[in-house]
Formats: C-alpha cells, structure tokens, sequence
C-alpha cells in the first residue's frame, strides 16, 4: 500500500480538495496523510498568543474569522444537504472546543490542543467528502495510533501495532484518511510532531506498515536545486539518495520537514516528492542510489549562531574538544557545524534558549567570540572525496561572500558554508550561477 500526504496548499480551499479527492481515488486502497489547510496552523497559533495573553476578544474575534472560512468551503464543497449538515455539525463543535479555551487557564497543554484541531478539521471535512461521492472512506485517528516517548521521538513499536490494529478492523476500505502532525506524547497528552511535521507523520506511517511508497504532494515540481523563494530559475532534481534528501531537508529546504527521510531510509522506501497543481509532472523520488558526481542542489538553514572559543594551549590539550561538546551537551543543544584549528574551535548551534549558560561554561577554557545571525549554505549532492573539482566549484561561487565557516568531508554528500544572514540571497544566487546556469 501506499502513503500519501497532502499539505496545507493541496487541501486549502473546496476546489483543492475536490481535487484532492479525484486523484486519490483510482481504484487502489491508500493511506492518505493530511495537513490542516492552509493558514490554520498559523492562525491557530495566533488564537493561543491571544490566549495566552487572556485577551478573550482577540482570541474570539479571530476564531469567529477562522470559522466563517470553514463555513464558506463547506457551502462550496458538498453537494448534498446531508453531508453538508453533518461536516457543518462536527466542524462547528471543534470551533465550539476552542472556544472552551477563552475561559480556563491557557498553558503549554492547552496550545497543543488547540493546534491539533486544524488537522482535525481537515481530515473530517475530506472524509465525508469521500462518503457523500460513495467511497468507501475510513478514518484513522491518529491520537488512537501516533506517539512519541519520554524523549520525544516517535514510540515506533506502538505505532506500529496500533495502527495494525485500526487497519485490520477496518479492511477493505477504498481509502484510509489520518491526520498528520498530531500525535500523542508519553504521558498520553496531545502533542504535535513540530511545525511541518505531516511529513513526518507520512514517513512514520509508511515505515510502519512498510509501504510501496511515500508520496509527498505539495504546490511544486519536486525538490529543485536551489530555494524558489530566493532563487529564480531553479529547476526540480529528478533523483536523489535518502542521504542527499535529508541533508538538504535538515539545512531548510522547506518542501520537507528535518525528520521525514530517517524512518523512509530506515525501511527503504522509496520517497516521491509531487505537485498537486500538475500530478502528471515527474517530481523527484528519493531513494538509496545516487547520481554519481553530480552537485545536486542548495538549501540555507537561517537564524544560526556560531561561536568561537580559542584557547592558546588547545593543540597539546587532548581532551578540550570532549569538554567544549559536554558544555553543548549539558544545556541539550545540538550542534550543526564544527571547525577546528590548532588554537580553537568554531561551532554552530541554533538553539540559543541557554546561550548565555554556555558561553558562562566555555569562558572557563578561553576566549569566547559569538556571531549572531548567520546562516549554514548546504551544497548537496555526490561529494566524495576522490570526485575532484566538486569543492572548488562551490568556492568559486562563494568567491564574493564572506565566508565564516567552511565545513566539508563529515559526510559524502555535503560542503557547508556560514555567511551573514544579509548575504544569504547573493550566495544562494551565486551558487546557482555557478553549479547548475548552462550545465
Ligand atoms: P506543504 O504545505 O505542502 O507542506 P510547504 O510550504 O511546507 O508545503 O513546502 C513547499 C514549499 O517549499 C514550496 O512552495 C517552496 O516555496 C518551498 N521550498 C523551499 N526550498 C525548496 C526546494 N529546494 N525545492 C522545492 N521547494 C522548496
Ligand atoms: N499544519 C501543520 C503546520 O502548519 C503541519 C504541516 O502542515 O505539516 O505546521
Ligand atoms: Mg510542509
């Protein structure tokens, strides 16, 4: 069986969702993973600032808006007095259950709550969709099967059964419908997987029936080799290794959330990355070969702090580098980039929640340098060592930029470059000029 998930854009208005509809129905039982549409999240996340803030009025008037946009897709997309009174019913309540918010004590639980009901929303909505046009369509909650641990990471072992029992019971079925991003943590509270995270929740499904395939439809052509939002002229990959596609999902190519390769590469299966707007284009399947000796794309991972310690007895101090990580480690900060000279080190970290905890810590071995606002370029593509010229060409690119940090040879699919977060666009230019114009 197959995986598909469709984000914000494909389900964000009646239209998208019919559209939706007729392409999952060809005859072939499917899971189908949904976002909420468009926007709610984002709104959603307003509604719990307000709350957040006790401004009741806030927090009401922007729901009432939210919901008046439900009222009008549900006008527009059913055909049937029927299915238009149930979806208005069951929508209603959950606006209903936010609205509950505006009276009690608003914390950290009750944001997780209220940001789940966009998917909630959503997977209803295409449910009865696909009833009131005879499917025989089956909904599988996700807060009965998604779960993470103590450490929040996916409980894959509960995943999996659970979510192999709700298939057995219900077999059959032309079409499965879950929500993504929503889950349920250790403490059986309702939790999220991160912004994005339908990604992730679509490759924690497919891995755990350990599906044909994970298909990914968004509002572009696949991944494209360099970030559309900065870059003009980009043009989609067509292949690229598990290795090459978490990389460039880590360093903030958007079209995949961080953590969606890991459970896909881990099972071997295949990832097709598809445009709803043009489902016969190819797009870009991701999977465990590479194109050899081929640059394959660029992605920035912004709002990076990068932070120097140099210490003058560092080369015969062995141990100083154990002990600069454990400061890392100690404050739960994960570390993006590394370089190292004979008399200091530079990291980069983006979590800067204990920043000044750390560099407290590390003022004890030397002295701290710390530059805000900077930015990881990630090139990606096959960059083994024995390929010659593959490095060279991305320093050419970068010969206008100053460059922080370079880091390259930690893995065989990546060179990285720190820059200022204002010379972002130019370096993404850049390396398009250079890596992929008139090749
Ligand atoms: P969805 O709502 O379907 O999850 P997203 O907005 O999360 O969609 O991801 C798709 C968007 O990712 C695209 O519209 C595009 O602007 C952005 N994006 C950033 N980098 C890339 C890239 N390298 N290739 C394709 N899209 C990218
Ligand atoms: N709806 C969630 C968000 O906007 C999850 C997702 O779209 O992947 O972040
Ligand atoms: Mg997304």
């Amino acid at each position: 069986m197959k995986v598909l998930k469709f984000g914000g854009t494909s389900v964000g208005s009646a239209r998208r969702i019919k559209d939706v509809a007729k392409l999952i129905c060809d005859g072939t039982p499917k899971i189908v993973v949904l976002s909420a549409m468009s926007g709610t999240t984002n709104t959603l996340v307003e509604i719990s600032d307000y709350l957040y803030k006790k401004n009741s009025d806030g927090a009401n008037e922007t729901i009432n808006n939210l919901e008046k946009k439900y009222m009008q897709v549900i006008d527009e997309l059913y055909a049937t007095e029927e299915y238009k009174q149930k979806t208005l019913k069951d929508v209603r309540a959950h606006f209903d259950y936010i609205r509950t918010f505006t009276k009690d004590l608003f914390t950290l639980f009750e944001e997780k709550v209220v940001l789940a009901q966009g998917e909630l929303i959503s997977t209803a909505m295409m449910n009865y969709y696909l009833l009131e046009n005879g499917v025989n369509s089956v909904m599988l909650p996700a807060l009965d099967y998604m779960k993470t641990d103590k450490n929040s990471e996916p409980d894959t072992a509960y995943i999996k059964k659970n979510l192999q029992e709700l298939l057995d019971k219900n077999k059959n079925a032309d079409i499965y419908i879950t929500q993504g991003y929503i889950c349920r943590n250790a403490y059986n509270e309702v939790d999220n997987l991160q912004r994005g995270g339908s990604d992730y929740s679509a490759s924690l499904v497919g891995a755990a029936i350990r599906a044909e395939e994970i298909q990914i439809w968004t509002d572009i052509d696949g991944m494209h080799n360099n970030d559309p939002r900065y870059v003009e002229n980009t043009a989609p990959v067509r292949q690229l290794h598990f290795e090459e596609a978490a990389e460039l999902a880590y360093f903030g190519a958007k079209i995949l959330h961080p953590t969606c390769i890991l459970p896909a590469k881990l099972n071997n299966i295949p990832v097709r990355l598809l445009n709803t707007m043009k489902p016969e284009a190819p797009g870009t399947v991701i999977f465990n070969q590479s194109v050899p000796r081929k640059i394959k794309a660029v992605a920035a991972k912004d709002n990076i702090t990068a932070i120097k310690i140099k210490s003058g007895r560092m080369l015969l101090a062995y141990g100083f580098l154990r002990k600069v990580f454990e400061i890392f480690e100690s404050y739960q900060t994960s570390i993006d980039m590394v370089t190292t000279s004979e008399v200091g080190v530079s990291v980069t970290i983006d979590n800067t929640k204990h920043l000044q905890e750390i560099l407290d810590d590390l003022r004890k071995f030397g002295t701290v340098t710390v530059d805000e606002d900077m930015v990881i370029i990630c090139v990606v593509g096959d960059l083994e060592w024995s390929n010659v010229g593959f490095e060279s060409e991305a320093m050419k690119a970068m010969k206008d930029v100053p460059v922080r940090m370079i880091s390259y040879g930690g893995s065989n699919y990546n060179i990285s470059f720190l820059v200022r977060s204002k010379d972002k666009k130019m370096a993404l230019q850049s390396l398009s000029k250079y890596l992929f114009e008139n090749k």
